[in-house]
């Protein structure tokens, strides 16, 4: 089977409101849309790193210049239309996971596409809808983030999970706590804790979170064996699960009990679902995470999701939780149930909407074979 045709289109669309974590904020939602064309048949895949190299070192311009100038070119040299063997061929090229999630996810929505399957079936996953959560970042007071954990309570969402930084957790987690109950609640630290702060979890463990993500550096999977060995609440990691061998490494000193695995960072959904099948042979249960992504991905990650190891709700929210407007049709939503159920029929499911791509686009290539 030949390729015809990839297309690059790299589109901004605004966010409702700035996404703030520990490290920053932003307020437009960078990603690139990598449209694969073979025998008549399309292939939409996203690599989909945040501006400003937001939650890693990937950048919307540094995935844009990678695929542009190496592994695009080198795909069309040769192509691999098998989508379990993408990665591996991509490994001839060091790092850029986001710019190869991108490209895999093109092969394996064409590759649906051809055998007239829904992506989850060919992932191994199952027919089944998601239960979502909403993520609430650092608000500018405590009486502005009840309310929207009222919201987002409202909306269905099955679990709420706020960022927190030093000076801001503890009295946030009670406030809620008070206000709220017994609500399914976690916290986010994005790795802003150090040794120096292992008694603002000692008072955390003690309100009855569902776990802990990330509240060490990436690197410092020592540390957080030491820290979830003096805890009863789960520590999730996320930024320190950034490949398969790290994954390995966490499993064997114990830094964690949850895994949040993300598709852009492992570099497609192939390692994502090896990383998943890691973690269930470990006893580790997985959810999936975000970056978060537009539809495209979004829409594989939910697919992926469905993997039995993915036991808690994932971050995948509504498009319209953060996007003004998303490239996909329907757009992502969630019920009032707090579930995800995937639109039935082959690849995606979801219809990649043209003019919608056309109307944020900043950037395009075209490349023939
Ligand atoms: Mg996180």
């Amino acid at each position: 089977m030949r390729v015809n045709k990839i297309r690059l289109h790299w589109v901004q669309i605004p966010l409702h409101e700035p996404f703030r974590i520990s490290s920053g904020a932003v307020a437009v939602k960078d990603a690139i849309l990598v449209e694969l064309e073979s025998a008549g048949v399309t292939g939409w895949g996203e690599a989909s790193p945040m501006a400003g190299a937001f939650y890693s070192s990937e950048t919307p311009e540094g995935s844009w210049e990678f695929l542009v100038q190496q592994l695009v070119p080198a795909f069309l040299g040769r192509p691999e239309l098998d989508p379990q063997r993408c990665f591996e061929r991509f490994a001839e090229f060091p790092g850029q996971p986001f710019a190869k999630a991108g490209l895999e996810g093109a092969v394996w929505d064409l590759h649906a596409q051809e055998c007239s399957q829904p992506l989850w079936a060919l992932l191994g996953g199952t027919s089944r809808a998601l239960p979502s959560g909403a993520a609430i970042g650092l608000m500018p007071t405590v009486a502005d983030l009840l309310s929207r954990v009222e919201r987002f309570l409202g909306e269905g969402y099955r679990r709420i999970k706020i960022k927190i930084e030093p000076g801001q957790d503890v009295e946030l987690v009670r406030a809620i706590r008070e206000r709220f109950g017994d609500i399914p609640l976690m916290v986010d630290a994005n790795a802003a804790y150090r040794r120096e702060h292992f008694a603002v979890f000692d008072e955390l463990d003690r309100h009855g979170l569902m776990m802990i993500e990330q509240p060490l550096a990436r690197e410092a999977l020592e540390e957080h064996a030491e820290l979830q060995r003096r805890l009863k609440t789960p520590i999730c990691l996320d930024e320190s699960a950034e490949s398969l061998e790290a994954i390995q490494k966490i499993i064997r000193l114990g830094s964690g009990r949850i895994l949040n695995i993300k598709v852009q960072r492992m570099g497609g959904l192939w390692p994502a679902r090896q990383a998943h099948d890691a973690a269930q042979a470990a006893g580790i249960p997985c959810w999936l995470g975000t970056m978060p992504e537009l539809g495209v991905a979004s829409a594989q990650g939910l697919h992926l999701g469905t993997l039995p190891n993915f036991t808690y709700p994932t971050d995948v929210e509504a498009s319209a939780r953060w996007y003004v407007d998303d490239i996909i049709a329907p757009p992502i939503e969630v019920g009032r149930d707090g579930l995800i159920a995937l639109p039935e029929g082959p690849g995606l499911g979801y219809r990649v909407d043209p003019e919608k791509i056309a109307r944020y686009r900043i950037r395009y290539r075209e490349f023939s074979t």
